[in-house]
């Protein structure tokens, strides 16, 4: 099957990111929230987008002005996926929000209509039902700053048509993505599955008062080779969303040194306003956070 004309459902944080990337490779897209002032508020959002893609890729004027002009806006379900090969959903991660979306969008889709949602929690199988049409619908799942960020994990239920999957897959090549095919359905997708318990490690090896901060970034940085240890990670996260899923899993789990970590992040970092890179300061200092130094590695 081919993909032309894709709708973009919800134009939050990422759901905006998505729409102007696949606009950005050539893609007729539509824009669906819920009233005009939100999708006033999208606009101006893709008009930061076209800046960042003109100084982190490079990308000239003039494609960022065809990237805006293949974009269109709706409030009408109906009228937003009517000639829609893809629709891609970036709705608000409530189950009871998706869920009442799929039963709308059900009911006024064509048939053609290939629904995939950006959920990072949610499982497809979740609503799987509600869709209508389960053998046309899996996960596709983007990360923050996408253009620069580009995966792109695509993830069937039991009930996803392999060749729906396939064409997918395609789908996100074409719009720049590196495509990461999972087999089975599993929380937290690949990226997840190995960033959460890693960044967990560092919390609980710093809380318990193994190593301090640059001592754990440094062993994994020398050991591994890679450009950036788990606290550095953590600031680029945002202390915030580390600190919610931290306080989700404690609670869930009631585990001592889960509990402490939340409490550690709360009266360190949440209530002093170090929220990570976007305000600033963190576990390091922005710009210029000390592990990018030559010196760090000595
Ligand atoms: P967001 O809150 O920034 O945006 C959600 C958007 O959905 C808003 O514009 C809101 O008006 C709109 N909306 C609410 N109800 C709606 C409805 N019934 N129909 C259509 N639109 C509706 O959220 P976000 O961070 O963009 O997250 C959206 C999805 O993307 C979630 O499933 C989330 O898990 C996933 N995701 C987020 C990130 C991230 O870093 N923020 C990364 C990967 C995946």
């Amino acid at each position: 099957m081919n993909i032309k004309i894709v709708t973009v459902a919800g134009s939050g944080v990422l759901g905006a990111q998505i729409a102007f990337q696949t606009a950005f490779h050539g893609y007729t897209v539509k824009v669906y929230d819920i009233n005009d002032a939100i999708l006033e508020k999208a606009k101006t959002a893709f008009q930061k987008l076209g800046t960042a893609y003109q100084a982190d890729l490079n990308a000239t004027p003039e494609q960022v002005e065809k990237a805006i002009q293949n974009l269109s806006y709706y409030t009408d379900l109906a009228a937003a996926v009517k000639d829609a090969d893809l629709l891609i959903e970036a709705v608000p991660e409530n189950p009871a929000i998706k869920t009442d979306f799929y039963k709308k969008l059900a009911a006024v889709a064509p048939e053609k209509t290939i629904f995939a949602s950006n959920s990072s929690t949610l499982l497809p199988s979740h609503f799987a039902g509600a869709t209508g049409r389960p053998e046309k619908f899996l996960a596709l799942h983007f990360a923050n700053e996408i253009w620069k960020h580009n995966t792109a994990e695509i993830m069937g239920h039991p009930g996803t048509d392999a060749a729906i999957f396939d064409t997918v897959v395609a789908f996100t090549k074409t719009i720049g993505m590196v495509a990461l095919p999972l087999h089975k359905e599993q929380p937290g997708y690949i990226v997840n599955s190995l960033l959460v318990p890693l960044l967990g490690a560092g919390l609980d090896l710093l809380v318990r008062g193994v190593a301090d901060v640059e001592t754990v970034d440094k062993t994994w940085m020398v050991a591994t080779g890679a450009p950036v240890g788990p606290f550095g990670i953590l600031d680029v996260v945002g202390i915030t969303t580390a600190y919610n899923i931290n306080k989700i899993a404690a609670t869930a789990s009631k585990d001592p040194g889960q509990i402490k970590v939340t409490e550690y992040l709360k009266k360190h970092f949440i209530d002093t306003g170090k929220l990570g890179v976007v305000s600033g300061e963190g576990f390091y200092k922005y710009p210029n956070p000390a592990y990018e130094d030559p010196d760090f590695l000595k």
